[in-house]
């Protein structure tokens, strides 16, 4: 059978733990790339991941390797994304798989993201193969980490297998070890095609491609195809391999992974997870399909000039390759028209503005991120507040409910004071401490705000990097929020409303005007910036006014004239119109930044 000799297989690990490295060097030892053309985590072919260092997007490549039986095998490797916020792609890779390469890091060990990652590949009942990476480095400790995986998960010594992904030192054996022991697929080529749309591009000349993974049957360009869910219907214009080039074959069979320019042009007409099949000879039952993701930080995105139309179409593209960025429209009174977006973090937040930016030439005004809010109203009515625009007036809410995290941190002993008093400073409350090794493991209860900022860049910089963190949602609690408006001028701007505990009011507010007095652009008259709270202002600064050399020199009777003039501007500013402010991104970005 010919789909005996195919493994399809992704590599998970926590982040820089070496899976980019390891595809590199599965590559080169292959031949699909020579080694004049492989460059570092070649696969990160990104602008955004290049510059991070990160993978953000899972990529496929298949290679030939050739076993130490004679046998020819055709592996598909999946190389996946390991922080958190891309989480999404990892469980897409998984769906495509029989087995995985699970690194850990001998300088690291076992870190909350491992344990993570091996409890989805055992839910997706698949082939495990543990493997720890760096043995080069001075630093790693490879007794202690083979210990910690034979301790925190179900591997026995003899299971384990010890790389650098740098040199290439062992990975001869992981290559051998795949075909022995990770299943070929299952499925027949002779049964009507079903094939799971694992990720989709949008490309400007040919549109949408979708990424497959035939589960049964097979393809090929003669074929007229229809996606089951949205029923759309096409005949395939190219179909191909990534090498990690796309690279055209004319046909795939079941077992196999590989892409197919479907022509669409309508980004609506395509589903991630979809089941792909033929119009002629269709399947009954469609593959199960993905879950949807769950955004858990929102924000408003506007276009930051008058191209709309041009913002709104990169939205729509981008979407499509990234199905946990979630987006609908809204209108702000400041901004126009725009889009409140859901993320899976503040990562991932960021990655999709400079996706945007880089990808689609859109440049991106981002308003403050929050997270969802149940608030339960004095009329019995509950509402879900993702934007602060639509928390209702104080004196309506009964009570209000914030998302609670588990958060499990994982950290050499020496930081453990430190890392309390961080995580205590953002209501963190502490429920355990255990000892792995020399590794102490920390965990509290936080409110899912907390975390959302950018305390993972906290908790490096104390750490020295080498605390890392798991963090999964538990549940809705009550908690004391109130909604802080931003009055310039003495006009309410909705988009620099935002939504926090009542013990921080104070302390932010007063931070807050104090950073907006020198990021508001002047105007020639002083503006008072002030922040309103449950209807009383409570702090308040305001914004020098431009300097106007013909104000102070010139004839004393010129002065009077110029400053009776100021006087009425500022008379008329409750005249004002919303229209009259431009708020550049920093004056967003010192609201971001207060966390
Ligand atoms: P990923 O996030 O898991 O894809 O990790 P990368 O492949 O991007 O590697 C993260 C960092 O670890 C990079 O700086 C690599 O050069 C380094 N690295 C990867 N494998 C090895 C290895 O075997 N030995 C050493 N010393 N460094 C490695
Ligand atoms: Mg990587």
């Amino acid at each position: 059978n010919k789909h005996d000799y195919i493994r399809n297989f992704s590599i998970i690990a926590h982040i820089d733990h070496g899976k980019s490295t390891l595809a590199d060097r599965i590559m080169e030892m292959t031949q699909t790339v020579s080694k004049r053309d492989l460059k570092d985590q070649m696969l990160d072919s990104m602008d955004v991941e290049r510059e991070h260092g990160i993978t953000v997007k899972s990529r496929t490549v298949r290679v030939f390797y050739q076993a130490r039986n004679g046998q020819e095998y055709k592996y598909n490797l999946l190389d996946t994304p390991g922080h958190v916020d891309f989480s999404y792609e990892v469980s897409k890779s998984l769906a495509a798989s029989e087995g995985v390469i699970l690194l850990v890091d001998a300088t690291q060990g076992v870190q909350a993201q491992t344990i993570a990652n091996y409890q989805i590949a055992k839910e997706n009942h698949l082939v495990i193969i543990p493997v720890i990476n760096k043995m080069d480095s001075p630093n790693a400790n490879m007794d202690q980490t083979r210990q910690q995986i034979i301790e925190s998960m179900d591997f026995n010594e003899q299971d384990i297998l010890y790389i650098s992904a740098k040199t290439g030192q062992g990975v001869a054996d992981v290559l051998e070890r795949i075909q022995a022991v990770i299943s070929p697929p299952a499925g027949s080529v002779e049964k009507p095609l079903k094939a799971l749309v694992f990720d989709l591009h949008y490309d400007p000349y040919k549109g949408v491609i979708a990424y497959i993974r035939l589960f049964e049957g097979s393809l090929d360009k003669e074929k007229t195809l229809v996606f089951m869910a949205t029923q759309a219907g096409f005949e395939p214009i190219e179909i191909g391999v990534f090498l990690p080039h796309m690279q055209s074959t004319g046909s795939l069979s079941a077992g196999e992974v590989g892409y197919i320019v479907t022509g669409l042009k309508e980004v609506q007409r395509v589903k991630l997870g979809d089941t792909l099949t033929s119009s002629a000879d269709p399947v009954q039952e469609p593959l199960p399909g993905y879950k949807e993701s769950k955004s858990t930080v929102f924000a408003g995105f506007y276009p930051s000039d008058d191209r709309y139309k041009d913002f709104e179409n990169a939205i729509h593209r981008l979407a499509l390759n990234d199905s946990s960025f979630r987006y609908e429209e809204e209108q702000s009174d400041l901004l126009g028209k725009g889009f409140r977006c859901g993320f899976l973090g503040m990562l991932h937040l960021q990655i999709i503005r400079e996706r945007l930016e880089k990808e689609y030439g859109v440049t991106v005004l981002t308003t403050a991120p929050n997270v969802s809010y149940h608030v339960i109203m004095k009329n019995g009515k509950e509402l879900w507040v993702n934007n602060p625009v639509n928390y209702p007036p104080f004196v309506q809410v009964e009570r209000v409910e914030e998302p609670f995290s588990e958060v499990t941190i994982t950290l050499p002993e020496e930081y453990i004071g430190d890392m309390m008093k961080l995580v205590t400073s953002r209501k963190g409350i502490f429920y355990d401490l255990s000892y792995q090794s020399n590794q102490a493991i920390l965990k509290y209860e936080m409110p899912a705000s907390e975390i959302a900022y950018d305390f993972f860049d906290q908790l490096k910089s104390i750490s020295r990097g080498y605390a890392t963190m798991d963090v999964k949602y538990k549940e809705y609690r009550t908690a004391d929020l109130v909604k802080a408006e931003i009055l310039v001028n003495y006009l309410q701007i909705d988009a620099l409303a935002f939504i926090l505990h009542r013990e921080d009011v104070y302390h932010t507010a007063s931070e807050l005007v104090l950073k907006l007095k020198h990021t508001i652009p002047r105007k020639l008259y002083p503006m008072p910036v002030q922040v309103l709270v449950e209807g009383k202002v409570i702090a308040r600064e305001d914004v020098p006014p431009l300097r106007k050399n013909a104000a102070v020199s010139g004839e004393k009777k010129s002065i009077s004239k110029k400053q009776a003039l100021l006087r009425r501007q500022n008379m008329n500013k409750r005249k004002m119109e919303s229209s009259d402010i431009r708020l550049p991104q920093e004056v967003f970005n010192t609201i971001l930044e207060m966390g």
